[in-house]
């Protein structure tokens, strides 16, 4: 069935379908976008749009955001190889103000860009998107036109009046309608693009440079504010993409200024292209148009493709708008093809093989005497109202008002040249003087009658097509680059396959479990710290912090180990592991015969802890949807819960089984008490073991199969989740297959994971961090208040036993018993403080801010309060809402944090948080260890931390509660 509101359908979501379905729906027009993938590219490709682009994309109301987002590049130059020296080239500074107009180029990279035309589509215009239809033949009939596609619901026809072919290179509408004949050639010579951090400014480059040789030519354009380069060089003919690869470093050091090492750079991308010359033999056939890289393809030097494409756009949108307004009859289509045929065949064609010519010249030290082109630049450099005449020159069209109403004249988009960084080469009848408005016919969609098409008639079946020579720009980087964007691709399709079964059964059952790893990692430091005092009395150490570093050192090794780890030999093994090893080397170090051995106990033990929030939290978050991700927030109760669980036990073990602070000697029989509780802490972390090994199936999670290379078995078990949840999903192998271009070659091994897990705090994220000057004070202030909550916490609760016994001994009530009731009374208080702490941030007037730094220099102040106490009740009074305050903190500071970074970089960041929080933990006890704990000093240090952090909180520049993440 026909759905009668879509009136123009577009087959590719890249960006020149997107620009048409902006400036259409912009216009009124509905439009429907099929795409075959079930995401935008993510493949780095176009960064740079020429000026001619610029017009239309300010049209789609769009230019101003790509500039704010990414640059504006001016200055394009060639370079000699030997010494980089600069030859001449162009300032193009002097199009920031054409008549009021910026039309200096603009630079974003692709799916930046193509996100950004996304979501102005779907949010402003309530635009329609189709993911995985794929096209996979048309036809047409006096009425309409239809594509066969291919959907996860099967096959299906979508009709509308006029159907456009944005699916790139390897389009199957233009297949479809021309068979194999894509006149044109195909370069012998293989490039290569590296995105690269290389500071080449210390070498005089600017934006744009060529530099010029015959075999080692290559480019290197900046393409974002944080310093990031592409680097295009020419590879030898025949060499494999591992040749290839094999070769960069000695390429780079042979032929970029500074000759560099390979740690002197970082490569965070490298793709190897063959180059085309090629042009469809009409860009129209009926009702079926053709735009930009389906249309036509180029070489990338001197980035002529999607500038080129954009234009297309323009042109093909004022021709259909013409229409629709009922301005011009559908024969404007045909003036559509001849123009920008014309425009392929004596610009874009020759500009850009010439600028692949002049680059990689025979003979450069005596390209200047030669070539036009740089030689008119040589002459404007001095001369600046030339260089204006020059880059004018390529405006010079006077054409009627467009068609489509809109303030820039129609011909300036159909003629205009796309070349104006290479004014030389502007042929002289780059004008067109005909108005196509002036057709005079009225006809409107649905009435023009189509030519060229019999009804239903299948060009190209999808056999012939799969089997038929690739054309276009082959990607094959992206598959075989150093990020692996197959792997991301992939895990988009099983993220979103896992969002599609939603909350079930099985996820409640991990809920649970889970929170077993929450409940660990509170529970053990608290077990440190209540044996503090009993094990100090037995062995009296010399140092008796040092078992909190012991702790804290494990607790590090272990996230670093495990965190890794579960990418590595799988989240299955990790999961339960870190749980098995804590009971194991808790219930052991009960048979420590010495501090030292109960210190290295307490590093095993942690080392299992430490893996435990990594872990599971993975686990979790692959699983959960994001209706349900507040119960994140929710695990919080479990740490509460944990210390609650573990005072209860430490007090009748603790409190009546250990020497008391007043006894003068501690043997070993009088001490059994902290023994006990640690098997008992132990047993009780080996029940959790218990039910989560025995009683619960964990499935592998779906990602890492994936990236071992076992996307069946992925496949499985995301069937298997939505058998146990009562649902079905519609996931096939195919679709994961469908994310990997010809020749893919999948990397299973455990160096790729760890490049992945390496890739989270790879430098171009924490680049990003601090990209803007609020960006960095937000990840800076977020790192500091971690930092300092991350020495306060653990210097006062590590003490806080040993405080409770010594102010007890003051106060005339230290038993040993007391001291643990109270620990159970302040533990108690933490629980409600985690639920207050998921309300309060939600509360209007207060948000996430207000409730963080509230709780968190309310902590400090009852922290220094405690120092006042003058009796017994008093300092409990104190501690229990030092404890209180302290939990809604943590429940608020785990839930903001994240929502404090950019969704890209947020994995990063959140890395980059809790390594400040552990790396600090570690310094508390050594802190500790020279300051004098007879005094309440170790509780005033932290007690400014705290009150330091609440002030930072106030200071950061962003507010969460009610927006969607950054
Ligand atoms: C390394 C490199 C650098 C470049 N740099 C520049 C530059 O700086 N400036 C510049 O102007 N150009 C540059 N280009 C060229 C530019 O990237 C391309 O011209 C541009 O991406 C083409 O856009 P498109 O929308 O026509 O096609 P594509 O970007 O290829 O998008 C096509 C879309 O159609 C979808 N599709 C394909 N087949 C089907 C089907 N059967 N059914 C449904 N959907 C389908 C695809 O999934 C894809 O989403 C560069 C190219 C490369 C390789």
């Amino acid at each position: 069935m026909r759905d009668s509101t879509v009136i123009v359908v577009i087959v590719g979501a890249g960006p020149s379908g997107l620009l048409l379905a902006l400036l259409l729906s912009k216009h009124g027009i509905p439009v429907e976008i099929l795409e075959a993938s079930h995401q935008l590219d993510q493949q780095p490709r176009a960064a740079i749009y020429g000026s001619p682009a610029i017009p239309e994309l300010k049209r789609a109301g769009i230019i101003d955001e790509i500039r704010r987002r990414g640059m504006s590049p001016t200055s394009v130059c060639w370079r000699r190889f030997e010494d980089h020296s600069r030859i001449t080239g162009m300032e193009g500074d002097i199009l920031a103000d054409v008549d009021g107009e910026d039309l200096r180029m603009a630079c974003l990279v692709l799916d930046q860009l193509d996100q950004l035309m996304l979501d102005e589509y779907l949010s402003k215009y309530n635009g329609k998107i189709s993911w995985r239809h794929r096209v996979v033949g048309l036809g047409q009939d006096q009425d309409q036109a239809w594509v066969d596609v291919e959907t996860p619901e099967g096959k299906k026809k979508v009709y509308a009046d006029y159907i456009i072919g944005c699916d790139g290179g390897t389009s199957t509408v233009r297949k479809c309608l021309f068979g194999q004949e894509f006149p044109g050639f195909t370069w012998d010579r293989p490039i290569v693009a590296t995105n690269v951090y290389y500071d080449f400014t210390k070498f005089g480059f600017n934006d744009s440079s060529f530099i010029l040789h015959p075999e080692h030519f290559f480019m290197a354009a900046r393409i974002t504010r944080d310093g990031l380069y592409r680097v295009t060089y020419g590879e030898s003919p025949g060499l494999t993409w591992e040749e290839m690869k094999e070769r960069q470093p000695w390429k780079f050091e042979l032929m970029l200024p500074g000759h560099p090492k390979p740690h002197e750079y970082k490569i965070t991308s490298m793709s190897p292209y063959k180059m085309h010359q090629r042009c469809a033999p009409s860009f129209r056939k009926g009702r079926f148009l053709l735009a930009a890289d389906a249309a036509h393809l180029c070489n990338p030097w001197g980035g002529l493709g999607i500038t080129g494409g954009f234009v297309d756009i323009g042109g093909l949108y004022d021709c259909l708008a013409g229409i629709w307004d009922g301005k011009a009859d559908d024969s404007i289509l045909d003036l559509y093809s001849e123009k920008r045929i014309e425009k392929y065949e004596t610009i874009i064609n020759p500009v850009s093989q010439s600028n692949f010519r002049r680059v990689s010249d025979s003979d450069p030290d005596t390209l200047l005497e030669r070539d036009p082109v740089m030689q008119a630049c040589k002459k404007a450099e001095n001369d600046k109202a030339l260089q204006k005449e020059m880059f004018m020159s390529a405006f010079e069209v006077s054409l009627a008002r467009g068609i489509s109403g809109d303030a820039v004249p129609l011909g300036h988009r159909l003629i205009r040249s796309v070349v104006w960084a290479y004014p030389g080469e502007l042929p002289l009848n780059a004008k067109y003087h005909g108005d196509p408005a002036s057709a005079g016919a009225t006809l409107t969609f649905k009435r023009g009658a189509p030519s060229g098409v019999e009804e239903g008639r299948r060009a190209g079946s999808p056999a012939s097509i799969s089997g038929s020579p690739s054309v276009g720009i082959e990607d094959v980087s992206a598959i075989k680059g150093q990020l692996d964007p197959v792997y991301e691709a992939k895990a988009r399709v099983l993220n979103r396959a896992v969002q599609d079964i939603g909350m079930g059964w099985y996820q409640w059952q991990l809920f649970i479990v889970v929170g077993f790893g929450w409940a660990s990692d509170n529970l053990w430091p608290i077990v440190t710290s209540l044996i503090f005092t009993p094990v100090a009395n037995e062995f009296l150490p010399a140092r008796a912090p040092m078992l909190t570093l012991a702790q804290n050192i494990g607790l590090l090794a272990g996230a670093m180990f495990w965190g890794f780890g579960c990418d590595i030999f799988g989240r299955k093994w990790a999961f339960n592991l870190t749980l098995g090893l804590t009971a194991f080397w808790g219930m052991v170090a009960a048979s420590a015969p010495s501090f030292a051995a109960i210190g290295v106990f307490a590093a095993l033990w942690s080392f299992g802890v430490g893996g435990n929030l990594p872990v599971d939290s993975a686990i979790f978050l692959e699983f959960l949807p994001g209706s349900h991700q507040y119960l994140l927030t929710i695990l919080s109760i479990d740490w509460a819960i944990a210390q609650v669980i573990a005072t209860l036990i430490a007090w009748p073990l603790l409190g009546s089984m250990t020497c008391q602070q007043t006894d003068d000697s501690c043997t070993r029989r009088e001490n059994m008490g902290w023994r006990y509780f640690v098997i008992a802490m132990g047993g009780l972390t080996l029940l959790m073991f218990v039910a989560r090994f025995f009683f619960f199936t964990i499935f592998e999670s779906p990602k890492y199969l994936m990236g071992k290379g076992l996307d069946e078995e992925a496949v499985r078990i995301v069937h298997e989740v939505a058998r146990r949840n009562g649902k079905t999903s519609s996931l096939t192998a195919e679709d994961l297959k469908a994310c990997e271009p010809e020749g893919y070659v999948q990397r299973g091994s455990a160096s790729a994971a760890v490049k992945r897990k390496l890739e989270a705090v790879n430098l171009d994220h924490v680049r990003a961090l601090f990209s803007t000057r609020k960006l960095a004070y937000n990840t800076a202030a977020l790192m500091a208040v971690w930092a300092f909550i991350g020495l306060g916490y653990p210097l006062y609760n590590a003490f806080l036993p040993y405080i409770q016994n010594t102010r007890g001994v003051d106060f005339g009530d230290g038993s040993t018993n007391i001291t643990y009731r109270n620990s159970l009374i302040i533990a108690v208080l933490g629980v409600p403080g985690a639920l207050i702490g998921g309300l309060l941030v939600e509360l209007r007037g207060v948000g996430r801010k207000g409730a963080l730094s509230l709780s968190t220099a309310l902590t400090g102040v009852f922290l220094y309060c405690s120092t006042t106490a003058t009796n017994s009740s008093s300092l409990l009074g104190w501690n229990c809402a030092y404890n209180f305050t302290s939990n809604v903190m943590y429940a608020v500071l785990y839930a903001f944090t994240p929502e404090l970074f950019p969704t890209k970089d947020r994995g990063t960041g959140n890395a980059l948080t809790a390594t400040a929080n552990r790396v600090f933990g570690i310094m508390a006890p050594i802190i500790a260890m020279f300051a004098n704990l007879e005094t309440a000093a170790p509780v005033y240090t932290s007690g400014a931390l705290f009150i330091a952090a609440g002030v930072i909180v106030l200071t950061l520049p962003f507010e969460s509660r009610g927006k969607a993440s950054l």
